[in-house]
């Protein structure tokens, strides 16, 4: 079976002849899956993400979103609306006077009926909570909020994909749980999600990592299996996740903390089981 998105050997370059932003990638994603982009500053992962949903042209290589090429001028449309896309910046997504208003922005353009568009509206903002919001401004909001309201614009649209870049990046601790959480419940309801993030704690929770440096994914596989190879991670200037590496020193020590610690709530099972053993 083919994935929803499969990419193969893509490669771009901003300028004729110059340096490939994009180095011959290839990967899959299946419908349904929760796969993160993993990759420090300059690495390629935006390039990438706006190759896939068909606003930037591959100088060779081949972007099938649901089987269709983005190079089909005659898919573009179908394209961004199969596949939205989410932003770093919620002030730049977000235009309107009213939360609302914001929502409908993008329907507007895709040709919805009106007397559609309420019932779309709301659905939109109630699954990612702001349906409380739908008549305030957005610039009163937290970051986390107005996020939330960029990503019921995209819902609205009715989306099987929605590539996320570095959305969290701008917001606080708190705010980057509120949207992740968001995200996590989009996914269980059946949206393929790709999240490109530098955040090691956020691609620790996702499914699938592709991890890239230089334009390249130059490692694959699961979290457990991406944060095995501490060395590699560090060769590439990424960090392993701290609770990975709380658990590594423990080991180091003697105290028995399971191999797959990843994240906090890894840790607590940990710590409450060696705890329960004393
Ligand atoms: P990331 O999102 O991982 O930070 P980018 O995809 O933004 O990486 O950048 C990949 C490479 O492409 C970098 O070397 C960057 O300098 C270059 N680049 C990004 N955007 C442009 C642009 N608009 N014009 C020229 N070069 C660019
Ligand atoms: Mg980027």
């Amino acid at each position: 079976m083919s994935g929803i998105i499969e990419v193969q050997n893509v490669r771009y370059a901003y300028e004729e002849g110059g340096a490939l932003a994009v180095n011959d990638v290839s990967f899959t994603v299946e419908e349904g899956e929760f796969t993160a982009i993993l990759g420090r500053n300059g690495s390629g992962k935006s390039t990438l993400a706006k190759l896939l949903n068909g606003l930037y042209q591959p100088d060779s290589g081949t972007v099938l979103v649901r089987g269709m090429s983005t190079a089909d001028e005659t898919h573009i449309w179908d394209i961004r609306q199969t596949a939205g896309m989410v932003f770093q910046n919620p002030d730049n997504q977000l235009v309107a006077t009213m939360v609302r208003e914001d929502v409908a922005f993008g329907l507007e353009n895709t040709g919805v009926a009106t007397e559609e568009m309420p019932g779309r509206i709301e659905s939109a903002l109630r699954a990612v909570g702001m349906e409380a919001f739908m008549d305030r401004a957005p610039h009163l909001l937290s970051g986390g909020q107005k996020q939330r309201v960029a990503i019921a614009g995209i819902l609205a649209m009715r989306p099987r994909i929605i590539i996320f870049d570095e959305a969290t990046a701008m917001l606080d601790p708190a705010g980057r749980r509120e949207v992740f959480d968001t995200v996590e419940r989009l996914n269980r309801e059946g949206i393929t999600i790709l999240w490109i993030t530098h955040f090691m704690e956020e691609a620790a929770r996702c499914r699938r990592i592709h991890v890239m440096d230089g334009g390249r994914i130059v490692l694959s596989g699961t979290p457990s299996e991406i944060f095995a190879d501490a060395e590699a991670l560090r060769d590439l200037r990424l960090d392993v996740p701290a609770m990975k590496q709380l658990a590594d020193r423990l080991q180091a020590q003697g105290i028995p903390v399971s191999g797959d610690v990843l994240q906090v709530e890894d840790m607590v099972r940990e710590v409450k089981r060696l705890a329960a053993a004393i």
